[in-house]
């Protein structure tokens, strides 16, 4: 009998206002239910903000340094409960346990990094053009902020969101997702057991139109952060500008690597390869084109062709499987959609292509790595994300054509160059639409201290992670002291 999950509001473990439920189903193996979640509603929201609200007036009052030591216990206990978290992860999110440990580990980095941003919080000062008077800023709590994630990274987004407000004192309302709830429970219990007083940060489970959506819309929520779809952001962004409370959108990618003729073409394949179709493609930062120098495109072709087939595919429980399955079915759905307009639009599938079927794969939702060509920029298949194992190869005939195809993308996540040529290397950070460049390396792999986000329609300005996270989850005070002992005003002095 699976296991009957909860709410996490004020500090206990609590019922939703309603008895409606949702299954949260193992991805690798659709008959197993692991869990039976709360579909809660606006009532349980409304009282997840009060808690978050009431929590804020003494969580401001604790210095970011002690409010750092909390996280370094989280982290600490993180890492004594690696391999149960990772396994955990892998049952939900149908990665692999090596999967699921990379995200620990990155949570683990996350904790550590901002731990001791408790220290760092920087403001500046200067100079003012009055005489005997101080300028400075310093950085202060926004207040409650709402957390929205994706399935694909349950535990290394949730630490990647929620340390950073805490660090800077605001309190946090965390929306589960539906596909992977269980892991933000065993966050939230992390917190707890590392000493985060109550109502500091509140879980709430259930579905993204009716509790994300009562979250965005909620008075007393000050700031959203929203990691998702493009689609859901413009919606998010809508309620929240709607009644002034601040958004940070970190959304989706069509991601490119571009293949110059100069290229070390073994680790280009190998790593297109990989940012194509390990976990399935389901990855904000998967690499969902390739455009190729046409002196090397048919050399290139055919490496790619050869070591896409040798790919593993199967469920989670197999460490050496290297495309895990499909989220669930309406994923499949939507993969599958993407392929046959493709087709359509006159695009040629060279591998892969449909769904996979018996053994194993009839206990989940499989793609098979699918490759495609005879594909130009305006298809949508060249434009929009497919979040499946999806690649589509394109022809350019420069490193400039293949900067200006790559710009025709809606969206501006990640991109990668291959060359050795160190002035186009460099170039390539001027020339291409992206908020993450990478030089020789997959388009995926992001560090905890750096900043992380994108351009277009992959974000909205904001970047998350990094040093760029505190100012994300602070507001700036400018501040002014005078010990002229007397007044005195810049106005006065420019009206003279
Ligand atoms: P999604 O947009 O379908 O859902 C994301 C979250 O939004 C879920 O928790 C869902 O419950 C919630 N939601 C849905 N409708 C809502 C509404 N009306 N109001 C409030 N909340 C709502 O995305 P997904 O399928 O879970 O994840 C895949 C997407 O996430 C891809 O586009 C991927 O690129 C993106 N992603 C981006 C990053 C990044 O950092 N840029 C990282 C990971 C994933």
């Amino acid at each position: 009998m699976a296991e009957c999950f909860k709410n996490y509001i004020n500090g206990k473990w609590v019922d939703s206002s309603t008895l409606e439920t949702f299954e949260n189903i193992n991805p690798s193996d659709i008959e197993e239910v692991l869990g039976i979640f709360p579909c809660s509603e606006n009532e349980d929201i409304d009282k997840a903000v009060h808690a978050a609200k009431d929590a804020l007036v003494n969580w401001k009052s604790i210095t970011p340094p002690e409010r750092g030591c909390i996280i370094s216990e989280a982290a600490r206990i993180l890492a004594s409960r690696k391999n149960e978290l990772a396994e955990i992860i892998s049952l939900e999110n149908g990665k692999t346990v090596s999967g699921g440990l990379g995200e620990v580990q990155s949570g683990i980095d996350m904790a550590t990094f901002i731990a001791g941003e408790g220290r760092r919080m920087y403001g500046r000062t200067t100079h003012s053009g009055l005489k005997k008077r101080f300028a400075m800023t310093k950085r202060y709590p926004i207040g409650v902020i709402g957390v929205i994630l994706p399935f694909n990274f349950p535990m290394a987004l949730a630490c990647w969101r929620v340390f950073p407000a805490l660090i800077c004192g605001n309190t946090v309302v965390l929306k589960s997702e539906e596909n992977s709830p269980e892991t933000t429970v065993l966050l939230t219990q992390i917190l707890e057991e590392a000493g985060l007083p109550k109502g500091v940060l509140n879980l709430v489970h259930g579905l993204g139109h009716e509790v994300g959506e009562a979250l965005t819309l909620h008075p007393d929520v000050s700031m959203v952060t929203f990691t998702g779809s493009s689609a859901t952001g413009k919606l998010i962004a809508r309620n929240c500008v709607s009644r002034h409370a601040k958004v940070s959108l970190e959304l989706g990618g069509k991601n490119a690597v571009l293949v110059m003729e100069d290229a070390d073409l073994d680790i280009a394949a190998d790593s297109v390869v990989c940012g194509a179709f390990s976990v399935s493609g389901q990855r904000c930062t998967a690499t969902g084109r390739v455009i190729v120098h046409k002196d090397v495109y048919d050399e290139f072709l055919e490496k790619l062709i050869n070591m896409t087939s040798s790919q593993k595919i199967g469920p989670a429980n197999d460490d050496t499987c290297v495309v895990t399955p499909l989220i669930n079915k309406k994923q499949l759905d939507s993969v599958l959609g993407y392929i046959e307009r493709a087709k359509k639009e006159g695009a040629n599938i060279i591998l892969g292509g449909e769904q996979l079927k018996g053994e194993v794969f009839d206990k989940g939702y499989y793609v098979a790595p699918t490759i495609i060509n005879n594909v130009t920029p305006d298809m949508e298949i060249a434009r929009e994300e497919v979040f499946g194992p999806v690649l589509s190869v394109l022809k350019a005939n420069s490193y400039e054509e293949a900067c200006q195809i790559h710009n025709t993308s809606p969206y501006g996540l990640s991109a990668s160059l291959f060359t050795k040529d160190v002035n186009r290397s460099f170039s390539f950070f001027d020339d291409i639409e992206a908020g993450v460049c990478y030089i020789n390396a997959p388009t995926f792999g992001s560090e905890p201290h750096m900043p992380f986000g994108g351009v277009k329609q992959s974000g909205q300005g904001h970047r998350e992670v990094g040093w760029a996270a505190t100012e994300t989850y602070s507001e700036v005070k400018t501040l002014y002291v005078d010990y002229s002992s007397r007044i005195q005003n810049v106005q006065f002095v420019n009206e003279k």
